[in-house]
């Protein structure tokens, strides 16, 4: 059995040590990681992805080496403090059942059960089935995702790897993973007295046409994917313009295509381009440029019959007597490391199921709900016996 009391120890220490991304980093809570797996006598792994930056692995060797691995992907950072919180973020207080701090449930609980459960096994001596893996990657909550990059890169991950991010899920099961591609659009027209407009060509206002016209466009597309829903389109940032009687030469705006099969982000590009190149043509003297920000996220889908799959729906099924409910509200549009591996291999074997929820995670007062690590520490020990 998974130690519930050592989890939520382990989750409230780790709460404890910032490892804030953008600020500090994960460098201590990557030490304190290998430090713990070595106090059960494992050997963790190292493996450098930037400057002081290392992604952490360990395995426990199972029955049959050759048998499609159990696989934990575990991220060290969190997103930033912020604003707002009425508890102490560092400080992991309980109250009413809800265990409260930065990373509670995005995903230093997640993180905590997998230690849980290697401990779990080398305390009873116990050889699982196959062999236990679990990553700890760094970088998860940046545009870029370094550390699932650098796994795939070291080669750390076999095809027929069966993965599960413990990210918060709200305990539901995420099979699929809607899309994204960030891009930066720039709009470049002339420069001219606001009294004598007619002579300059106005940025800001090309730039709110083509927005306008992507939202139509994103709105009309014809895919509707069971799981993920429609493509979503948002202009996150706007910047442009001088003084308020200065036609504006540069607008720049950043943009968020949410995208579902058959859409990749290549496409999501595309689809950009052409409605800034259509109206630009408007607009004579003027120009765009578009870039893109941080990594590729294309969909992702884990298949309904790969063993972790069947697996998780066994064991939630014996445990609660229903099935985990896949989809819905809470979750599939926060792109993780396991979609990242997906997207990155190939691979139809990687979920997500975690303590936690998703609309608690990355908000002041972010919490996790102790009854749901509960119930991941009887889920992943009834996952391993009958793997
Ligand atoms: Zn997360």
């Amino acid at each position: 059995m998974i130690d519930f009391d050592k989890v939520v120890a382990d989750t409230r220490t780790l709460i404890s040590i910032e490892s804030t991304n953008p600020g500090v980093l994960e460098a201590q809570c990557a030490d304190w990681v290998e430090q713990r797996l070595r106090g059960m006598g494992l050997e963790p792994h190292r493996h450098p992805v930037e400057d002081g930056r290392d992604n952490v692995s360990v395995i426990i060797p199972g029955k049959d080496r050759t048998a499609p691995r159990l696989v934990f992907v575990s991220h060290l950072d969190t997103v930033p403090i912020g604003v707002g919180w009425t508890r102490d973020p560092l400080g992991g207080v309980i109250e009413d059942g809800l265990l409260y701090g930065r990373g509670a449930c995005d995903m230093k609980s997640g993180l905590a059960l997998t230690l849980g459960l290697l401990e779990a096994l080398t305390t009873n001596g116990t050889v699982p089935p196959a062999d236990v893996v679990a990553f700890y990657t760094v970088d998860e909550e940046a545009p870029r995702m370094l550390g699932a990059h650098q796994l795939v890169t070291d080669g750390l991950l076999r095809p027929d790897d069966q993965i599960l991010a413990p990210e918060p899920s709200g305990m539901r099961l995420r099979i699929a993973q809607m899309g994204l591609r960030w891009v930066t659009l720039a709009v470049t027209g002339r420069q001219s007295h606001a009294g004598r407009a007619h002579l300059g060509v106005n940025a800001a206002h090309i730039m709110s046409h083509i927005i306008v016209e992507l939202e139509s466009v994103f709105a009309g597309l014809p895919f509707d994917d069971e799981i993920l829903g429609k493509p979503r389109f948002t202009c996150g940032t706007i910047h442009g313009g001088v003084a308020t009687n200065v036609v504006p030469a540069h607008c720049e705006a950043e943009l968020d295509l949410r995208i579902v099969p058959p859409l990749v982000p290549e496409d999501a590009v595309r689809i950009v381009e052409q409605v800034a190149a259509r109206v630009v043509t408007g607009y004579p003297g003027s120009s765009f440029e578009v870039s893109t920000l941080g990594a590729a996220r294309p969909p992702v889908r884990a298949s309904d019959d790969s063993k972790i799959v069947r697996s998780l729906r066994d064991s939630y099924l014996r445990l609660t007597g229903a099935l985990p409910e896949i989809g819905g509200a809470d979750g599939h549009e926060a792109y993780t490391d396991s979609a990242m591996i997906a997207a990155l291999t190939g691979s139809t074997s990687s979920t997500v199921l975690g303590p936690g929820a998703t609309d608690e995670a990355h908000t002041a007062d972010e919490f996790v709900p102790l009854a749901d690590i509960e119930l991941g520490c009887r889920l992943l020990w009834d996952m391993i016996e009958r793997w």
